[in-house]
């Protein structure tokens, strides 16, 4: 394929508006592509107008499995009105090709596709397959990679890339994120007379301040990562001063690292409440909101052994490896069946979100050629 058609599929991607939604138009597009040279694809519905994509390649009965992924959705545009170039009419100036989802991560997303073709096209043999898993919602909650993965399409991974920006780092661990709420059941009463009522204020802040004791001994850490993070970030309840409060409510957010992971936090938490819930007149409900683990491959496995190498040898310097505190599809896909390493790797720069998204072409080209040689030397 030659540079101005990859350009021009880059282009195609960043028109579709797929702001946290609409990613069927996404996966069409990719169907087609990939049909129109010879690939069978698969869309999972998700909802309506929302659909993931999944695609292979190479020897479906033998070898390893390597995936390849990518979200279509993007994030708001904001204010259209502050862009130099409209956000969903992609342009190319000076080197750049602007527009949202340039940087996250329609360029990283074009470039596993088009390398897939590529290896196609070129009758590349592959001891085994690449498998394409393009996914819906992964900014507001890693939903299609959640329901891929309980579809079983993450089970027969052997490692997994994930074309999230990177720059040029190669990111193999981040912290895992729950978010929840507790909520504190009383009863209502004139404040002069508390003992006809059950204060919910004052048994939320037995479990905060249980909690905040537990806290304080995960005090293990790791070398990438850092520290495990719980803070309580909302707080409300009562009604009226001199009225004892009836109910009271509290939402956390938690950062876990592989050393004090959500399985562990899942379990204190629930010893805490089944105390707690014993005292008379305490009745607390916790609702986990958000759940999702931290990722934390073996820097000696092969597909990062592969990957560093790659790096430096197709874009000449050293692409250091590096752990992020933000999540990505990986917190859903590693709940498969088998463990396997996951990096995440794709072009891109410091321009994710924001006003004038936009990625270096040059990057973005480059990276086509990274993820053939990566995918060649895995399933060789
Ligand atoms: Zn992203």
């Amino acid at each position: 394929m030659d540079q101005q058609e990859k350009i021009q599929i880059l282009k195609d991607l960043v028109n579709i508006n797929s702001t946290n939604g609409n990613e069927e138009e996404v996966a069409d597009y990719l169907k087609k592509l990939l049909t129109d040279h010879g690939i069978d694809s698969e869309k999972v519905i998700y909802a309506e107008k929302r659909a993931s994509l999944v695609s292979e390649v190479g020897d479906k009965n033998a070898g390893k499995v390597l995936g390849f992924s990518g979200h279509m959705d993007v994030v708001s545009a904001g204010d259209e009105s502050k862009w130099t170039f409209p956000p969903f009419q992609a342009t190319e100036k000076d080197g750049k090709i602007y527009g949202r989802g340039a940087t996250d991560m329609k360029s990283g997303l074009a470039a596993l596709v088009i390398a897939m073709i590529e290896l196609k096209e070129e009758k590349t043999p592959l001891n085994g397959k690449i498998k394409l898993l393009a996914t819906v919602g992964e900014e507001i909650g890693e939903l299609g990679a959640e329901q891929l993965t309980s579809k079983g399409y993450a089970d027969d991974l052997d490692g997994l890339i994930i074309g999230e920006p990177s720059g040029y780092h190669i990111v193999y661990a981040h912290k895992g994120a729950m978010n929840y709420t507790l909520k504190s059941y009383g009863k209502n009463a004139h404040s002069s007379m508390p003992e006809l009522g059950i204060n919910a204020i004052d048994n939320l802040l037995k479990f905060y301040n249980a909690v905040e004791n537990q806290v304080a001994k995960m005090s293990k850490e790791n070398p990438i990562l850092g520290k495990f993070i719980h803070n309580v970030t909302v707080i409300s309840g009562g009604e009226q001063v001199n009225s004892i409060p009836e109910a009271a409510e509290l939402q956390g957010n938690i950062r876990t690292i592989p050393e004090e992971n959500n399985e562990t936090v899942r379990k204190i938490f629930k010893e805490i409440l089944e105390k707690l819930n014993q005292e008379k007149d305490v009745h607390l409900e916790l609702t986990w909101d958000y759940d999702k683990q931290p990722v934390f491959s073996d820097r000696e496995s092969t597909l990062i052994k592969i990957a560093e190498k790659v790096a430096k040898a197709q874009i000449g310097q050293d692409i250091p490896l590096l752990g992020i505190s933000g999540g990505t599809d990986a917190a859903e896909f590693t709940k498969s069946k088998k463990e396997f390493p996951v990096i995440i790797f794709g072009p891109g720069n410091e321009t994710p979100h924001q006003i004038d998204e936009n990625v270096d072409t040059d990057n973005y080209l480059e990276m086509v050629d990274v993820y053939k040689e990566i995918a060649k030397q895995f399933l060789n």
